[in-house]
């Protein structure tokens, strides 16, 4: 991608203290000096000029929300007027710049633009309508941006607990605002440099699977039907954002049963549990709800099959994920657990003539097939599920991956770093040669990762809403123009029935 003048980052600075932290450090840019408030922004913004470079307002900020500090940073997902017009930003891949450089304290969400300085009960009020923190400039500044790549970086030089005024708190706060404006002035050209227009493929099938959706839904209506507390043992599906989402609507997560108040409604994740975690549960006599996924549960009834028929158990799997400890827990004496070929000289089988095999439903299909081969070769009887146990959506979806790798400059995985099938994804995508990274949302978009590249594909794990591929799908958006193609590879119809009680 060349980068000509008219590409160039213009950074739209409001005050001469704002604009002394940022000379010098953005060589690349265009440093225009504004003025306070909303009608030299509007007259700044009308002065822009032509040109397709990207946008940035950098300067000071009030926080509104709680636990934003003097000295923090306020990425805007959005600048909102006071008529209640949004516009829009392209901030998410400016926190991963930031944070790249060892900038830590980032709050991304939205940005309030007032018409004066605004405290006590003006500040509550503007606070109370989920923006979280409050500037004098932004809303108009980017008004004649159109459809440039926006973005607003404020730092934080006073709180509601310290308001601006004649005080050495004012003064402590804007020498902090000040010198973290001064560093993260490189993260504003990182973000800059990854503007442009791109191909952004859609791999289908993503996200959601039968398992998760019935998991989730289990839980919600849980929560509807008892009201909360519900507790839930474990993640009930390894995403942060779906943990986070039932969180506040009053699920409560926990790692042990002996967390749980004794009789509270309780959930099993879809990860499923060993018949131990049931006993605990029976013992503590809590109202369970069982979210396992029913391909989990198969897996299970498989283990119980073969130790009641003499087996020895091969179970290939990931140490300490909460499904291998799961199935070990249907039959501990009879399993033994390896996770990878290498692995199979050291197991220590009596009959070499009674051996099968069991694998976790997430692994990676051509891992898999490689280690049942070797094993197959040490124990020629080996014998193994009627049909394979890593399950469809973890196939469908490493399918759709590696059918699109081989074009792509970048593969997008959504997904938890805890999350298996997730994980698997982006090791798929590598072994086809395509640079992958695995991100919780868009706010992990490092934008050195998108300089020169064309074409991106973005996936996303069993466990991960949609809503976040259109998240990161619009952050890409937001750095230039993006051709969007859905490349679905099988459609997936599959649903899994709740359980009985609450149907
Ligand atoms: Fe079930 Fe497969 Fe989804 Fe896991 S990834 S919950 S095994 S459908």
């Amino acid at each position: 991608m060349t980068v000509t003048s008219e590409d160039r980052l213009t950074v739209l600075v409001p005050l001469a203290i704002e604009h002394a932290a940022l000379r010098g450090r953005l060589p690349e840019a265009t440093l225009v000096r504004v003025g306070m408030g909303p009608d030299k922004a509007r007259s700044a913004s009308a002065g822009l000029e032509p040109g397709a470079g990207p946008v940035a307002v950098a300067g000071f900020c009030g926080a509104l929300a709680p636990g934003i500090e003097p000295g923090d940073v306020v990425v805007a997902s959005e600048v909102r007027g006071p008529d209640g017009s949004v516009v829009p930003c392209a901030g998410g891949p400016l926190v991963a710049a930031l944070r790249r450089i060892g900038i830590d304290r980032v709050h991304f969400g939205p940005v309030a633009s007032a018409e004066r300085i605004v405290r006590g009960e003006e500040r509550t009020a503007l606070a109370e309508t989920g923006a979280i923190a409050v500037d004098m400039e932004s809303f108009w500044a980017v008004q004649a941006a159109g459809d440039r790549p926006v973005a607003v970086l404020r730092v934080v030089s006073d709180s509601p607990e310290r308001e601006l005024g004649a005080n050495v708190s004012t003064v402590t706060g804007g020498v902090a605002a000040y010198r973290t404006l001064r560093r993260a002035a490189p993260a504003l050209a990182g973000w800059a440099r990854a503007a442009g227009p791109r191909t952004v493929l859609l791999a289908g099938p993503r996200s959601f699977c039968a398992g998760v959706d019935r998991a989730i839904e289990i839980v919600e209506r849980a929560l509807d039907r008892y009201g909360p507390p519900v507790y839930v043992r474990k993640q009930i599906v390894h995403n942060v954002h779906v943990v986070q989402d039932l969180e506040r609507r009053g699920a409560v997560f926990v790692d042990a049963v002996e967390d749980i108040p004794e009789g509270a409604v309780t959930v099993f994740s879809a990860h499923g549990v060993s018949p131990q975690v049931r006993a605990e549960a029976g013992s503590r006599a809590l109202k369970v709800i069982d979210a396992t996924c029913p391909l989990v549960t198969k897996v299970h009834t498989e283990a119980r099959r073969f130790a009641a028929g003499g087996y020895r158990i091969v179970l290939v799997g990931h140490e300490g994920h909460e499904e291998v400890e799961g199935t070990t827990g249907e039959a501990p004496e009879a399993i033994q657990l390896i996770g990878s070929a290498e692995e199979i000289d050291r197991l220590d089988v009596a009959d070499g003539e009674r051996v099968a095999y069991l694998t976790q439903t997430t692994l990676a299909v051509d891992e898999v097939e490689d280690v049942i081969t070797r094993l197959r070769e040490r124990f020629p009887k080996l014998t193994g599920p009627g049909s394979d146990d890593i399950c469809y959506a973890t196939t469908n979806r490493q399918d759709a991956v590696k059918a699109l790798a081989r074009e792509s400059d970048l593969m997008l995985v959504i997904g938890s770093e805890n999350s298996s099938n997730s994980q698997r994804l982006v090791e798929v995508a590598e072994r086809e040669d395509c640079r992958a990274k695995l991100i919780d949302d868009e706010t992990q978009i490092d934008p050195a990762w998108l300089e020169g590249v064309a074409t991106v594909t973005v996936t996303a794990g069993a466990s991960a809403p949609e809503s976040l591929v259109e998240r990161v799908v619009g952050a890409l958006g937001g750095l230039g123009p993006v051709r969007v193609e859905n490349r679905t590879v099988v459609a997936e119809s599959l649903r899994f029935t709740l359980p009985l009680e609450l149907r």
